[in-house]
């Protein structure tokens, strides 16, 4: 696809986001809790579990963080062998309130269902507005919610049938799991832009978007989820007993997406998103991100006298970089880590006192020193000129900022939220203007064949829209 105008996409792009699934087991809330816990770096602004009992859907969700929307009790509550579980992303100026929160649960005359979902669908205000004209009446902003609609239209009994039928006219990057009276339903975009894996625990079926949420439960990583591919897996017959149960899932495809094309798994996932601890389609993130920052320092010709990274997600990068360049890697700021949603940002006058909460340097390490810098994207460049004028601040000589990752130029519409409030500043500038106005003395990327090159080579196809605007699913309407 071609060149796309950068402009402020906020209200279109906010799901980046976290599922998690389980499938027969006596305790599915509680799984689904501790599995939103570690997909919690996927979404803060809510968190919803929906559970299955006797063929009933009972549905709990609320603003914040994971821990400020579940009590003891809600997870006792809310019994039933099937659960499913979301948290969603949190970005400002978001419209979306509570209604948006999922799992979205509805009562279609095929029988309750609840929906959750990462990514975004490119052709849902298309499909939207088609199906509004036809009465159609919605519930929340989410273009999650045209899934359903279409389900209800499809004239098909069975949800898996359905879903489906509904599929092949959804365009977009999405990985969807649906409850539905007897199991879930998983499935994946025909390219595979969102992650999404299946997992074992006990004869319970595990679906999540992160190997780290298997971990955290004691789940085994059995696969990836295909692009293309629908999984359907129901609980067995006594699911109420103590001990896990459900059969064999079962797969089918898309459109006959099998076979029919690679994979374009979003880069983004490799370098921001993902935790270090995942692995995608085999590859450990960390070790991803620390070949980055090796390949970066291959290519530098420092002088410098330490390398450090931001907390968290550049850390990998940066320590690959120090041991690549044999330059000491030190710790050159600390971030607080429990500032919650609730945190109210020093007002200007405060800031200007000095008053730094969120994170501060640590000036005897960086003072007086060459510092490199590195980070693992520049979207803005906000960061990056905050974080140099800090440690300048705080007396170092010199910050060279190293970002292991290309230009972001383009705007992501399959599920990132990159721009939400204003420009990407390599979608107009120079390297050497970048340089000028986040103040660094020297500033380098890698370049798209590098992740090609390190990421590619392994993952087989990857999504690089953001930093080359080659959109491998076409775009339409008003994302175009
Ligand atoms: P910016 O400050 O706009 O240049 O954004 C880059 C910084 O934000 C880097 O430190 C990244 O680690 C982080 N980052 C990158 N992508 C995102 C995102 N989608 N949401 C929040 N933070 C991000």
């Amino acid at each position: 696809m071609g060149f796309v105008k950068t402009r402020d996409i906020s209200r279109e792009i906010r799901e980046r986001c976290g599922v998690f699934a389980v499938v027969g087991h006596p305790k599915a809330s509680e799984l689904c809790y501790y599995g939103l816990y570690a997909l919690q770096h996927r979404g803060q602004e809510s968190a919803g579990i929906a559970v299955l009992n006797g063929g009933r859907i009972q549905t709990k969700k609320g603003m914040g963080l994971v821990a400020d929307v579940f009590t003891k009790d809600d997870i006792v509550r809310l019994r039933g062998g099937s659960a499913l579980a979301h948290v969603r992303y949190s970005n400002v100026g978001d419209e979306g309130g509570i209604e948006d929160a999922q799992p979205i649960s509805v009562k279609m005359w095929q029988g309750q269902m609840a929906f959750a979902h990462n990514g975004n669908l490119i052709n849902a205000p298309r499909l939207r507005a088609r199906l509004e004209q036809d009465g159609s009446i919605f519930q929340t902003t989410s273009d999650c919610e045209v899934i359903p609609h279409l389900m209800a239209k499809s004239g098909l009994n069975d949800p898996v049938k359905a879903l489906i039928k509904s599929l092949s006219d959804v365009r977009g990057a999405y990985s969807l799991c649906v409850l539905t009276s007897k199991g879930v339903i998983a499935a994946k975009d025909p390219h595979g832009v969102r992650p999404l894996c299946l997992g074992k625990l006990d004869g319970a079926y595990i679906i999540c978007s992160e190997t780290c949420a298997l971990d955290a439960v004691g789940a085994e990583f059995i696969r990836e989820i295909d692009p293309g591919e629908v999984v359907f897996i129901e609980e067995a017959e006594h699911p109420g007993s103590d001990v896990g149960r459900a059969k064999p899932p079962v797969s089918c495809y898309i459109d006959g997406a099998r076979g029919k094309r690679g994979m374009d798994l979003c880069v983004f996932e490799f370098i921001y998103f993902a935790r270090p601890d995942s692995d995608l389609y085999g590859i450990n993130v960390h070790a991803a991100r620390k070949a980055l920052g090796r390949r970066l320092a291959q290519k530098d010709s420092l002088s410098a006298d330490l390398v450090m990274g931001i907390p968290d997600s550049s850390l990998s990068a940066a320590t690959g970089y120090a041991e690549e360049a044999g330059i000491p890697y030190e710790m050159g700021i600390v971030k607080n880590r429990y500032i919650g949603r609730t945190f109210i940002a020093p007002t200007q006058p405060l800031r200007e006192l000095g008053v730094k909460i969120k994170i501060n340097p640590l000036r005897k390490v960086v003072s007086g020193k060459r510092v490199v810098m590195v980070d693992d994207s520049m979207v803005r460049g906000t960061t990056s000129k905050y974080l140099v004028g800090l440690l300048k601040a705080a007396g170092a000589k010199e910050v060279h900022v190293r970002i292991s990752s290309p230009p972001y130029r383009f705007p992501c519409f399959y599920g990132i939220d990159t721009s939400s409030s204003g420009e990407l500043i390599a979608a107009e500038k120079t390297q050497e203007q970048i340089r000028e106005l986040i103040g660094a003395d020297s500033l380098a990327f890698l370049d798209v064949e590098d992740l090609e090159e390190i990421l590619g080579r392994r993952a087989g196809n990857l999504c690089t829209a953001c930093f080359t605007g080659n959109y491998p699913i076409p775009l339409e309407g008003e994302y175009r």
